[in-house]
């Protein structure tokens, strides 16, 4: 593969590839391509996202179309800051690329597989690893350099906001957001403005106020903490540069991305339900009260809402099932941080891959048991079980820690099996207690063990996949997991599966309170492996979608206007 240096050689060779290879109007694509990109854009399955219309009143209609029109412009300004011809390469296809082109292009915001650590796909060159953030050709350590000779740089050159760009005289300069971008990022101030003008929620149009401000000063901070103040309201507006993973050079630099949400209150309610059991929760832990942590409460609140309209960072490649902000280290010290579910997303997931997948290898009398209700409640009791259980530990000795410091690298898949495990037990408890009905007792348990094909697909490197391996191979050590050989297909024991659970949940817990850093090792080496007859039945599962596409009616209503 030709590396190239320059960014006029880029652009120039890109749409050299594209002209030559790809792009011929109607049918200049070859038939092997389009097959073969077929194949990259059947990893997605679409999913209509739609507006529930009647919770909106006519002022917050109006707002929301003005968050659109805002919302839109960070479309752009991500495919801006992917790469330096992406814009001219996104035009090229629209023109004239065939619609699996077409297709690639709008899932990955560019030539690149997303799911595949950026492989080219429609271009031959590879994506500059710092995006369009920095000068395509410019080193780390030209960067290093520059600053450690220019102290005075550092804080400009390092900016979560500014880019870096080359100077007349071959130098590097910072610029910061409002100078990069300009006209969009005017117009979006101004969009958001106007809808603060029609939203009849106070905290939400101040917050708007202040990331309009944000937009012209790049000072993000009093809008994050303005964010932070937005009361439960109908419309969750999230938009403005924030996660940084697009720059794969150093890590700076924020990508900008929006989530348009609508909040339903009879969710709202049983989330608030939810929170006032967080005592009740960790009075009810497994383990002798003097391990219990009777005064912590939730780490940070949980919002649950459906997402309408998301653009930018977020919506390239694998969506975003939840996410955790603001990122500024003082806003968080001041307020903590929002934790916002999408419901509608995990919905989408549980559609289109968690009931295939349960259909290919779970046993076919316990489908039905595989429901949205059981899937989701699950996931927001994991994020409730964080909060439970050992933080602060006294070990053996007299010394005060923390089970993070005691059991290190080893810390991370004990505490998702944790949060795992304990929200099935929670989930139990709530149950017992009358919160939930009756019927998601069965159904989460068996929801629960097709949840673990879904985590394991694509390996047991990663926490979230190693907890819930060992936990598939308690259970299957205690009968609670069973594969028919006949059949090849798993079920679940639904009496042993209660105890199973409660026992595991306690031996997590206790490797936590007693910060046994050995213990946890040995644990994880012992049920962390991945089995023969679990690869088995994966590999019946590799034509099932791996993530979903939005497509979103709010974009159709309003966009097509
Ligand atoms: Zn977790």
């Amino acid at each position: 593969m030709v590396q190239f240096r320059y960014a006029g050689i880029v652009l120039l060779a890109g749409l050299v590839v594209f002209g030559s290879a790809t792009c011929g109007g109607n049918g200049g694509i070859d038939s092997a391509k389009e097959a073969e990109l077929k194949a990259l854009n059947k990893a997605y399955a679409t999913f209509e996202m739609e507006v529930p219309w009647q919770l909106l009143d006519d002022s917050e209609k109006a707002a929301l179309e003005k968050l659109y029109q805002a919302a839109a412009l960070m479309d752009e300004l991500f495919f801006i800051q992917v790469s330096p011809d992406n814009i001219a390469m996104k035009e090229e296809f629209e023109r004239s690329g065939s619609p699996e082109e077409i297709r690639f292009f709008r899932i990955n915001f560019g030539p690149w597989n997303r799911l595949e650590a950026d492989e080219p796909v429609l271009c031959d060159y590879e994506k500059p690893p710092g995006a369009n953030f920095y000068p395509p050709e410019m080193t780390k350590e030209e960067f290093e350099a520059w600053v450690e000779s220019h102290p005075g740089d550092a804080e400009a050159f390092e900016s979560t906001f500014t880019t870096i760009r080359r100077t007349d005289g071959g130098g590097l300069k910072a610029v910061p957001y409002p100078e990069e971008y300009g006209e969009r990022l005017a117009r979006a101030a101004r969009y958001l403005e106007q809808a603060a003008d029609l939203t009849r929620c106070e905290s939400l149009a101040k917050f708007l106020r202040a990331r309009a401000a944000s937009f012209l000063s790049n000072d993000y901070y009093e809008s994050d903490m303005a964010w932070m103040d937005v009361e439960d309201n109908v419309l969750d507006v999230t938009i403005g540069p924030y996660e940084v993973y697009e720059d794969n050079l150093f890590g700076y630099k924020a990508a900008f991305e929006a989530f348009i949400c609508v909040r339903d209150p009879e969710e709202s309610r049983k989330l608030d339900g939810l929170k006032g059991y967080i005592l009740e929760m960790e009075k009810n832990l497994p383990i002798e009260d003097k391990h219990k942590n009777l005064d912590r409460g939730l780490d940070s609140p949980i919002s649950v809402v459906d997402e309408i309209f998301a653009a930018g960072d977020t919506k390239a490649g694998p969506q975003t099932l939840a996410f955790n902000l603001p990122n500024d280290e003082r806003v968080r010290d001041a307020k903590g941080s929002k934790k916002v579910m999408l419901r509608n997303v995990c919905r989408a997931k549980f559609e289109k891959i968690l009931k295939p997948i349960a259909g290919e290898v779970l046993a076919k009398d316990q489908l039905p048991l595989v429901t949205f209700d059981a899937y989701f409640n699950h996931i927001l009791l994991h994020e409730f079980t964080h909060g439970l259980g050992p933080g602060n530990i006294v070990m053996p000795d007299g010394r005060k820690t923390t089970v993070n410091k005691m059991l290190q690298e080893a810390n991370s898949a004990i505490e998702e099996a944790k949060a795992d495990v304990g929200g099935q037990y929670n989930f139990y408890y709530l149950i017992d207690d009358g919160f939930f009905p009756a019927k998601l007792r069965e159904e989460t348990a068996v929801t629960y063990l097709a949840g673990f094909f879904r985590s394991v697909r694509f390996g047991v490197e990663a926490p979230h996949g190693r907890a819930n391996m060992i936990a598939f191979n308690y259970f299957k050590e205690k009968g609670a997991y069973k594969c028919d050989p006949g059949t090849n297909l798993w079920s679940v024991d639904l009496d042993l599966i209660g105890p199973a659970v409660k026992d595991l949940f306690h031996e997590l817990l206790m490797l936590q309170a007693t910060g046994d850093y050995e213990g946890a090792k040995s644990f994880i080496a012992r049920y962390g492996e991945m089995g023969e007859d679990v690869k088995a039945s994966i590999d019946k599962l590799e034509t099932i979608p791996v993530d979903i596409e939005p497509v979103f009616a709010l974009q159709k209503e309003i966009g097509g206007r």
